[in-house]
């Protein structure tokens, strides 16, 4: 989980949590502060209600008992005449009235009933002239009068208006109250009026709470009207009645849900506030410094991005990044140590075959900027030999003394990158650089001419001068190779080319080149291995010059390679010969020729010659006449009949050892052939070192014949006869050259014209049939 989040999923709970208690308790406070207003506000209602009452019983009391004992109501008691005295009293109580002004109300009125229940006195302060007395009014009187009650005070509210009633039964001769004899005679008078004052208090009220006047404390208090939360008060207006006063409950829900919904809104506004608040403060001081040095060490790891020292500050991130900072230091250290080692050469100190690789590989992915280049594959010449003949301590300093001398021949413009980059040691006594930004082939050459020039003289270093040189193959991006490995093959293969056009020289890369070293490689290798299981020797006729009648066979080996198809002996023998295997070979076809002689001698006459070819690059050779003697003993066959045709090459110099050799072949009875004669190896004069018997004239020559060139074969065919040499003409191919040649006294003659070499099943049927 990423730091941030972990950061929020801590906090937020926390202050969710905890301004969720703190909006609890001051709402529950705040709840109970608002029901104890309400309850001080009932209180004050009601207190204003109970002295809004208290007006009217306070003032109407003493102002109807006074009423009570008036003259105005004896008049109404004593009257004679009901209608004058009721106009009179009328005008009278109006104005006793009148003093009823210092408190409000709308309506008044006044019957005075006799104990019959008669109505003696009616009055009423509207403007209806046929109101009749209330039954309120009627019915307390008679009440009063049948309970023999002497006072009463009634405070009632009827059709919504408070109305206050006070009663008075009275003696109305007296006036006082009766005493229980009078009760008969008695009248009770009784006044209403509405209590305005009260009334519209009720109305201010009204919205806010409700209120029942009783004559029991909890009466007439419906369910619904009580409220919940106990804001209700009760209280006395007169000893038998009491004021019950209580505040709406949806009011009070309304104000608590409103005083709820504050508290949530500033909950969340807190909530959110103080959580962005922390975070930002949070991630600005804590998590934002992490998540910096979280990346400074992800690229310092993964994209080997320099790890930015860190300021001195004494936070635990700061030091977290100083041991960060020195641990990556060392571990860089480190690094690059195991890096120089991992690319570098040891001892040359030059970067070594693997960075070499990996160097070009870059150089060709971004091809499109560096262009083209060259790669020199430098290979000393005879390195062996020093390392050989005076020890590997001198091999060693010659190659370091090289590694310094070939990085100054090479200028830095000569190479790509750096110079260390570019001048690498890839093997033994093999180097390469890569040549970069030059304008032609020319200036390659120039390089490599100078790198050759080193050796000039030999090579000289503080271990001595020694006889080596270098061969150098150049191999050029784009057109020699794609990838770095064939790049750095190809220039290999082009120095082999080098080595091969003699040494102390350069080569570029050529794909004929390349396909033909590839084949030679693959024809050594089988050479090298000695598997001859795909050679076949095969034969072919010599035949008498006069009579045409086969005298002898020349054996001639043939390769019929699975990978390589039919490969010459003209291409592997030389390359036999130049690589060492042709003793061997050698041995291997005379072992094939002795096995072979019965049959052959069955087929050609006991007479006939059989030839073979012996190299003449191991006639040097000490051991090759007991090799053959040996073979020979061990085949149970004698040596009359057989002739070794040598060539004389111009890497095979007549020396005391061969001459010896040539001359135990002979005093062992084979007969010697002189092979290719004429082809311009061997000079006339030579011919009288070798102890032979045969000349070959070599097929270059008897082709001259058909060329004008007849009187030349003829001479030369003469000359041999005249030193008394038997002559083979090789290559005849007609008719015209076999008479030539006949005529001139040539003895035998071989070539198409008469047979093919061929294997010795087909030589069998060859003969039968002639
Ligand atoms: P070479 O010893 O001079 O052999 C004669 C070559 O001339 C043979 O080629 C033969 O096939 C070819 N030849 C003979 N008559 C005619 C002709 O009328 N027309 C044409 N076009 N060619 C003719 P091949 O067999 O390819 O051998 C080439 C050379 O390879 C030989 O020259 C020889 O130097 C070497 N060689 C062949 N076989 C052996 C072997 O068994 N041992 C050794 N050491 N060298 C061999
Ligand atoms: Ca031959
Ligand atoms: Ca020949």
């Amino acid at each position: 989980m990423k730091l941030n989040k972990r950061v929020r999923m801590v906090i937020i709970p926390v202050i969710v949590l905890s301004y969720f208690s703190v909006l609890v308790v001051v709402y529950l406070f705040e709840r109970s502060a608002y029901l104890d207003y309400e309850n001080s506000r009932l209180a004050l209602h009601l207190n204003q209600l109970k002295s809004s009452v208290a007006q009217y019983t306070t003032f109407v009391e003493p102002y109807f008992s006074a009423f009570v004992k008036s003259p105005i109501l004896r008049d109404i008691l004593t009257a004679k005449d009901a209608r004058f005295s009721a106009y009179s009293i009328e005008g009278n109580l109006e104005t006793a009235i009148d003093k009823l002004k210092n408190i409000e109300f709308n309506s008044l009125s006044l019957i005075v009933v006799d104990a019959n229940e008669d109505i003696k006195y009616f009055y009423d302060n509207g403007d209806d002239p046929f109101s009749e007395p209330n039954e309120n009014m009627l019915m307390t009187a008679k009440i009063m009068l049948s309970e023999r009650k002497e006072h009463q005070k009634i405070i009632k509210v009827e059709d919504g208006k408070t109305i206050y009633l006070q009663a008075d039964v009275i003696n109305p001769l007296t006036q006082t109250p009766p005493i229980s004899g009078d009760w008969d005679n008695a009248v009770a008078v009784v006044a209403q009026l509405d209590m305005k004052l009260v009334d519209r208090l009720k109305t201010e009220f009204k919205n806010e709470m409700g209120y029942v006047i009783s004559q029991k404390k909890d009466d007439d208090f419906s369910e619904e009207n009580h409220n919940r939360f106990g804001v209700h008060i009760t209280s006395a207006l007169t000893p038998q009645q009491f004021i019950h006063i209580e505040s709406s409950q949806s009011e009070i829900t309304k104000k608590l849900l409103e005083l709820l919904f504050k508290q949530i809104i500033a909950w969340l506004i807190f909530t959110v506030a103080s959580s962005f608040f922390l975070i930002t403060l949070i991630s600005r001081y804590i998590t934002k410094p992490i998540r910096i040095l979280e990346k400074q060490i992800i690229a310092a790891g993964e994209k080997g991005a320099d790890f930015p020292e860190p300021i001195d500050a004494n936070d635990e991130i700061s030091s977290l990044k100083k041991s960060f900072f020195n641990l990556y230091s060392q571990l860089r250290q480190s690094y690059e140590k195991t890096k120089i080692l991992a690319e570098t050469d040891g001892l040359t100190k030059l970067k070594n075959r693997r960075i070499f690789t990996e160097i070009v590989g870059k150089l060709i992915s971004r091809a499109d900027k560096a262009g083209k280049f060259a790669i020199l594959y430098i290979d000393l010449d005879n390195f062996k030999f020093v390392n050989d003949n005076f020890g590997h301590e001198a091999g060693d300093i010659l190659l370091k003394e090289f590694s310094d001398k070939l990085r100054s021949a090479v200028r830095p413009t000569d190479v790509v990158m750096t110079k260390d980059y570019g001048v690498a040691r890839i093997g033994g006594d093999e180097f390469s650089v890569i040549l970069n930004s030059f304008d032609s082939d020319s200036d390659v050459i120039k390089v490599s001419n100078r790198i050759i020039s080193i050796f000039e003289g030999g090579f000289i270093c503080s271990a001595g001068c020694f006889p080596v040189s270098a061969s150098i193959g150049i191999a050029m991006y784009p057109n020699d190779g794609d990838s770095a490995k064939e790049l750095i093959g190809n220039a290999d293969k082009a120095m082999y080319q080098a080595k091969k056009g003699g040494k102390n020289n350069y080569s570029f890369f050529s794909s004929r080149l390349a396909c033909e070293a590839i084949r030679e490689l693959a024809i050594e290798a089988v050479l090298k291995a000695k598997d001859y299981s795909e050679f076949v020797v095969y034969y072919m006729p010599v035949v008498d010059a006069k009579t045409t009648e086969i005298v002898g066979v020349e054996a001639l080996v043939r390769w019929f390679s699975s990978d390589l198809g039919f490969v010459s002996p003209v291409e592997f023998i030389p390359l036999a010969e130049s690589r060492g295997h042709i003793k061997d070979l050698d041995l291997w076809i005379v072992n094939c020729v002795f096995d072979d002689l019965p049959k052959l001698h069955s087929v050609i006459g006991n007479d006939a010659k059989v030839a073979i070819n012996i190299s003449s690059a191991q006639l040097g050779s000490d051991d090759i006449f007991l090799k053959l003697m040996q073979l020979l003993q061990s085949k149970n066959t004698t040596s009359t009949n057989i002739e070794f045709e040598i060539t004389e090459t111009f890497s095979a110099v007549m020396s005391d050892q061969v001459r010896a050799n040539l001359n135990l072949f002979k005093q062992a009875g084979f007969s010697l052939a002189l092979d290719d004669f004429g082809a311009g190896h061997t000079s006339l004069v030579q011919l009288f070192d070798y102890p032979l018997d045969v000349i070959k004239i070599d097929k270059s020559i008897v082709d001259k014949i058909l060329d004008d060139g007849k009187e030349l074969v003829v001479a030369l065919i003469v000359f041999c006869k005249e030193q008394g040499y038997k002559v083979t003409a090789e290559g005849v191919e007609t008719q015209e050259q076999a008479d030539v040649l006949r005529n001139a006294g040539a003895d035998y003659l071989q070539g198409f014209y008469f047979a093919k070499p061929q294997p010795l099943n087909e030589l069998t049927n060859f003969i039968e049939k002639q």
